[in-house]
């Protein structure tokens, strides 16, 4: 049998239907409908965040809330990420500036960050890597010294904590993904957490084409509404997540059990204080006692299928090509991670036995 890298979180289809049938009474499937506002409340709690905009998807919430803060200039990213959080940067007509990543976590290395500041820098974009949270501490000290805003890309960081704060605290704003492979879904979908009320009227227009009331359209906005099914999706998921997550740690256990000390192999670390999601399971292989493509080549030929993510870097992609600034070579880090990964299935309901089946096909890769 085929094991994918991912399998979407799915309520019974009892708990589904129960959850849309009163939209059968009210006829109301979107445009800050009941089961969105619910949602909304219900994470607001569980992000620990007073203002959560419910977006039709991560990557549209990320370009309005680039857009709300009205920035010109320069945005210091990092290039090991999802296409999103470069894209969501250039299509806003700003330019992104690349930052290298620690070794240990994947996550924007802190200390690089003042270097690359000009007079132009308006922003910082970190991203909390597979759900490794970003030195939130040292980014957010190093904006507030030069004036920059940060949005964090916490696609990966839903329900990630550090001494018990959830990601969506830091920062001027966090945007979560709510999409079908992510650890908590609706479907397709996203969000925008920040403190700032100013900031999240400014979303609501963003996300409904500017329309403030029945006759006043104050701003040029886009469409990027949540739907009312993507919503009651939300509730079903959400009312399951914590069990999701204890059962996402069982496979991230078992896989440091059976791949743990085996030279050139890299696996995950846990960091200090921080309780995570368990959303991916990436591995390096170093290239001589294991060889990444060989492993995966190897895997695909046993019906099971890992993902290079994030190969290749952004920075490499054709879309940029020859572009000013996109030089993988000037963050050597991400690039020699980016050579070397592969993250591994990891879903709640992946069996013991599976699992076991994934390593063993692993560790008979080896090279030498
Ligand atoms: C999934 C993802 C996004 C985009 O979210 P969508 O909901 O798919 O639009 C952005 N950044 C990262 C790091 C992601 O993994």
């Amino acid at each position: 049998m085929a094991i994918n890298v991912t399998r979407s979180s799915m309520p019974a289809f009892e708990e589904y239907c129960e959850e849309i049938r009163e939209l059968w009474d009210t006829h109301w499937l979107t445009n800050n409908g009941i089961k969105l506002r619910t949602l909304q409340g219900k994470l607001q709690e569980y992000l620990q965040s007073p203002y959560v905009a419910m977006f039709t998807n991560g990557h549209l919430a990320l370009e309005a809330v680039l857009a709300s803060m009205e920035l010109e200039g320069e945005v210091i990213t990092t290039p090991y990420s999802f296409a999103s959080t470069t894209h969501a940067i250039v299509r806003n007509g700003l330019k992104p500036v690349f930052c290298d990543i620690r070794s240990d976590d994947y996550t924007m290395d802190a200390s690089k960050i003042e270097a690359l500041i000009t007079d132009k820098t308006c922003a910082i974009v970190p991203v909390h890597v597979y759900g490794n949270l970003c030195d939130a501490e040292a980014i957010d000290a190093i904006a507030k010294k030069h004036n920059l805003k940060v949005i964090y890309d916490a696609a990966h960081a839903f329900g990630v904590t550090k001494n018990g704060q959830a990601a969506a605290t830091f920062g001027d704003a966090s945007m979560f993904s709510f999409h079908a492979t992510k650890m908590f879904n609706t479907i397709e979908g996203g969000a925008v957490a920040t403190n700032d009320k100013a900031l999240y009227d400014r979303l609501a227009l963003e996300r409904n084409f500017g329309i403030s009331g029945p006759e006043d359209v104050p701003m040029i906005g886009g469409n990027a509404k949540m739907n009312e099914f993507q919503a009651a999706m939300g509730l079903c998921n959400l009312r399951h997540v914590d069990e999701n997550i204890r059962a996402r740690k069982h496979v991230h256990d078992l896989y440091m059990e059976l791949l743990g000390g085996h030279e050139g192999i890299t696996l995950p670390i846990s960091q200090v204080d921080v309780e995570g999601c368990y959303v991916y399971f990436p591995v390096l292989f170093d290239g001589e006692n294991y060889r990444r493509d060989e492993v995966f080549d190897k895997l695909t030929a046993l019906d099971i299928h890992t993902r290079k993510y994030f190969y290749p870097l952004i920075t490499d992609f054709e879309c940029y090509r020859g572009m000013d600034g996109f030089d993988s070579s000037a963050t050597p880090i991400a690039k020699s991670v980016s050579d070397q990964i592969l993250t591994l299935p990891l879903y709640p309901d992946l069996a013991d036995e599976d699992i076991r089946r994934i390593c063993a096909g692993i560790l008979a890769g080896r090279h030498i």
